[in-house]
């Protein structure tokens, strides 16, 4: 008998869970959601529910979701609160599929308990396999949990790599918008705004993230997540600037083929990909309009005016905990600069500084990243009260 797949969307409210709860409804019954988390935006969260019909609600936030009225929630509903909850609901037999929507090393401890339980994850949140890539990979090479790419350039690359053998890739290409600062030069940088940075030219997405595109902080996190997700070293890795967001990225073969994954820019796609793996299905994601004429550039990076390129280089070699102090420096410097505390152009040397400064080690445990995560966040701060 025909059975949906069961999905867990960690971070529903969320840009990229918003685009998963759409893929999931428009799947006509193949795909089915039986966990939504949030940690905050309830409203949507019971709005969803009501939607989807899920077996569980996680609210992360158990002190916003003991001061919430969840009256609207549908009867047979279950509500879990708290970080644990989310750990149990993951690993449920409730669950096929875990949507891994949360943003930030918020999101590291739900997937490693996914992986572990011997599920499949759809990998949304790359700071993961950026703070502890050597964890992962070792978790997936004992226990049956696998993981399917989502991010855009990631789920490209995995497609791609499906025309050839893995010996016989020359490298890969990792396309990026160039953000809203693209030909900004580098004097007019110091000036950018917090709206200003808010403002993404291709990509809907959530305000980490999006920062993250303004400064290429977020292409150096991909370079990262692209050594770890397909055991690439960097010297593999390229980076092209593409200002359509079409291409999506690119792989290159040893006879000098090139594949490239294109559509518009819609995360709902690559969703999509990785929920309904193998297979592919008509969906709901925005198509190429082949009646419009449109033109696709690319360009090397400019890396004097983003420096943040050559530290995702620089950790991608390194491996050990650079990742992780590096990622967590990164998610304090962005609240920074969001709260008003820091200069847009500040973030990046405050990483470099912070990564430098670091008692690197090649082979840490959980526990020695999460420590490193806490420590590099403290060092921010100091350098923002400096
Ligand atoms: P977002 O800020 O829009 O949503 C984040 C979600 O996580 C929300 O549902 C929020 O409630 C939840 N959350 C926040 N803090 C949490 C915590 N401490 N514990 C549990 N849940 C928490 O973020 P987003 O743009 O959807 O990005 C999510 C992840 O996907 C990020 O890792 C991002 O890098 C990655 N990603 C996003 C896009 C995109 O188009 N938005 C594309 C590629 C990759
Ligand atoms: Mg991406």
């Amino acid at each position: 008998m025909f059975s949906p797949r069961k999905v867990a969307v960690l971070g529903a409210t969320g840009s990229v869970g918003k685009s998963g709860v759409e893929v999931i409804a428009g799947s006509h019954g193949r795909l089915a959601a039986t966990v939504l988390t949030a940690h905050s935006r309830f409203e949507l969260l019971v709005e969803q529910a009501q939607r989807l019909l899920p077996k569980v609600v996680v609210a992360t936030d158990r002190k916003a979701a003991d001061a919430f009225n969840w009256k609207g929630l549908p009867k047979n509903v279950e509500l879990v609160t708290g970080s644990d909850g989310l750990l149990q609901a993951v690993r449920s037999e409730h669950v096929d599929v875990v949507l891994a929507g949360i943003v930030g090393s918020a999101g590291l401890r739900s997937v490693l308990a996914a992986l572990e339980a011997g599920k499949t994850v759809a990998l949304a949140n790359k700071e993961t396999l950026v703070s502890a890539g050597p964890l992962v990979s070792k978790l997936l090479a004992t226990s049956p949990g696998k993981l399917l790419p989502v991010d855009s350039e990631h789920s490209a690359l995995f497609q791609a790599m499906q025309c050839g053998q893995r010996e016989e890739i020359a490298r890969v290409i990792l396309t990026a918008s160039g953000g809203p600062f693209r030909t900004w030069p580098l004097e007019q940088l110091r000036q950018v705004t917090v709206d200003e940075a808010l403002a993404h030219p291709t990509w809907d997405m959530g305000p980490k993230i999006t920062i993250d595109s303004a400064t290429m902080m977020n292409k150096a996190l991909e370079i990262i997540e692209a050594r770890w997700l397909f055991d690439l070293p960097a010297e593999k890795i390229d980076v092209m600037i593409h200002p359509q967001s079409i291409v999506h990225s690119l792989v290159e073969f040893i006879d000098g083929s090139i594949i490239a994954q294109m559509s518009p820019p819609d995360m709902r796609l690559p969703i999509q990909y990785a929920l309904e793996y193998p297979h592919r299905q008509p969906g709901v994601s925005d198509r190429l309009d082949w009646k419009k004429a449109f033109r696709l550039e690319f360009e090397p990076p400019d890396r004097q005016r983003f420096p943040a390129i050559a530290l995702g280089f620089d950790c991608a070699r390194a491996g050990g905990t650079s990742g992780a102090v590096l990622n967590a420096a990164n998610e304090a410097a962005v609240q920074a600069f969001l709260e008003g505390e820091l200069h847009f152009t500040e973030i990046v040397p405050a990483c470099r500084s912070i990564l430098e400064a670091h008692p690197f080690e090649s082979a840490p445990t959980l526990e020695r990243l999460l420590e490193l995560d806490a420590w590099a966040r403290q060092e921010v701060h100091s350098w923002v009260c400096a």
